[in-house]
This record gives C-alpha cells, structure tokens and sequence, in this order.
C-alpha cells in the first residue's frame, strides 16, 4: 500500500502567485489535511472527503481557510469536521463562531487541542505530535503506521527543533519548513537550510522536502537544496504546489 501526499499550498503569509499558503493533503485511509491557509480551500476537489483537520498552529497562513472549508462542507451537504491543533484551537474556534454566529450548529465540528507525545488514531494510521518552537504553542506531526513506525513527518513552522529530529529518525520522508535562505540574516522562529541540515545530519531520513518558502527564496531554491545535501546523505528537493509524491507503507 502506498500513500499520496499532496502539497497544496507551499506559500507563507506574502502573496506569491506560484504558491497559495500552507496545506498538505495526506490520503491515509481517509484524506487528512494539515493546515489549511488562504488559497487551500479553492484547490481541494473533494472537501466533503475531509474529515480530519490537523493544524500546526494558528498563525494565518496555516488557518485562514479553516471557516470557508467548514461553510463549503455545509454547502456540499457534508456533516462533520474534527479539528485538532496545539493549545489554544478550541478557544480560537470558539471565538470564530462567535464572529459568525449563523455557521454554529450547521456541521457538527469536534475540536481537540494536542500537547506533545499525544497521539491520534486515524484509520489503521496514528498522529504523532511534536513540541516545535515558534513562538507561540505550535507542534509538528509524524504518521505512523500499524506497525507505529513514522513514516511522514511534517514540520509546520518552527526552528530546527530535537523533537522534529528524532521524530523523523527512520522515517521516509521530512516534510519541512525552509522560511528564508541562509543569506537573510538572523531569522528567528524558523529554518534556513544550514540550520536544518546541521539539526538533521546524523538522522537517518530518506528524504527531505523543503517547503513554506518566502518570496526571499527566490532564485536560491538550487543552493538552498544543495546546502541541506551537505549535511544529509539523502535526497532533498523544494516542494511546489500541485506537486504529488507518493510512498510506500
Ligand atoms: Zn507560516
Ligand atoms: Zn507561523
């Protein structure tokens, strides 16, 4: 059995025409979605197949389309959406319907708040979380198989973080952010490729795939992969929206 992952949106928080903001789409048993920014919902071709929402924080570009996804599913005739993300998602729901009180009661919505370690079960898969570092309560996720081996793991946005390492010793591929290019100088809150190839040189990681690019990435997308290559023996590619990689599990 293989498993597709969808990159829908591989942008941040400024406009770039070629990358919409943050979302994953991970076809496990069912499609499961990890964030959900601006421009992720128009590219989702079934949403009522969604199910299963996990955010890696609340920061705009990973949630902005969240309320719209709910609207389209009412729309679609769909029933319901579990939400999961790090402390503070139930609160931040809550006040969402607060700000469109005529959406509550249309769809049954679950919201769960996950700390680090906790872990989900979907299907025959299981959401790992990881403690990331960015500023406010964020976390990354791994999905493991039934055998509970790791085999994604998704960073969100973060530093280079010992949790997102380890979680990904093993794994097949390391879906990680790459904010900035070494170039920009003191970035904070997240990764450049030197900061994340010293973090993951002696991980065992098939592949890395670097992902919410600012627009200063730009014409240093080929240094960028080839910086991280010095440090890991494995392949390292930028991801693009529409992009499909499929893995065995
Ligand atoms: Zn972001
Ligand atoms: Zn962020």
């Amino acid at each position: 059995m293989s498993i597709k992952i969808r990159f829908i949106g591989t942008g941040v928080a400024m406009p770039q025409p070629h990358r919409v903001q943050s979302g994953i789409l991970v076809e496990l048993d069912c499609p499961v979605l990890f964030d959900c920014g601006s421009g992720v919902l128009p590219r989702l071709t079934d949403c009522n197949a969604i199910r299963h929402v996990f955010l890696t924080h609340l920061h705009l570009d990973h949630v902005a389309d969240v309320m719209s996804l709910i609207k389209a599913k009412w729309l679609s005739g769909s029933s319901n959406l579990k939400i999961y993300g790090p402390s503070g998602t139930r609160e931040w729901v809550a006040r969402l319907f607060d700000a469109y009180p005529y959406m509550r009661d249309k769809i049954a919505i679950d919201v769960t708040d996950l700390a680090d370690h906790d872990r989900v079960s979907i299907g025959s898969h299981e959401i790992v979380c990881a403690k990331t570092a960015h500023g406010m309560p964020s976390l990354g996720y791994g999905i493991a198989d039934d055998a509970g081996r790791v085999k994604i793991v998704y960073s969100g946005d973060t530093e280079p973080v010992e949790s997102i390492a380890r979680l990904s010793d093993g794994a097949e591929i390391l879906v990680h952010e790459c904010s900035f290019p070494d170039s920009v100088p003191d970035v904070t809150n997240h990764t450049t490729p030197r900061a994340l190839g010293e973090m993951m040189g002696a991980v065992s990681v098939a592949r890395i795939v670097l992902t919410h690019l600012y627009p200063h990435t730009r014409g240093f997308e080929d240094e960028m992969v080839q910086t991280v290559r010095e440090y890991c023996d494995c392949d390292v590619e930028i991801a693009a929206d529409g992009e499909t990689i499929m893995i065995d599990s």
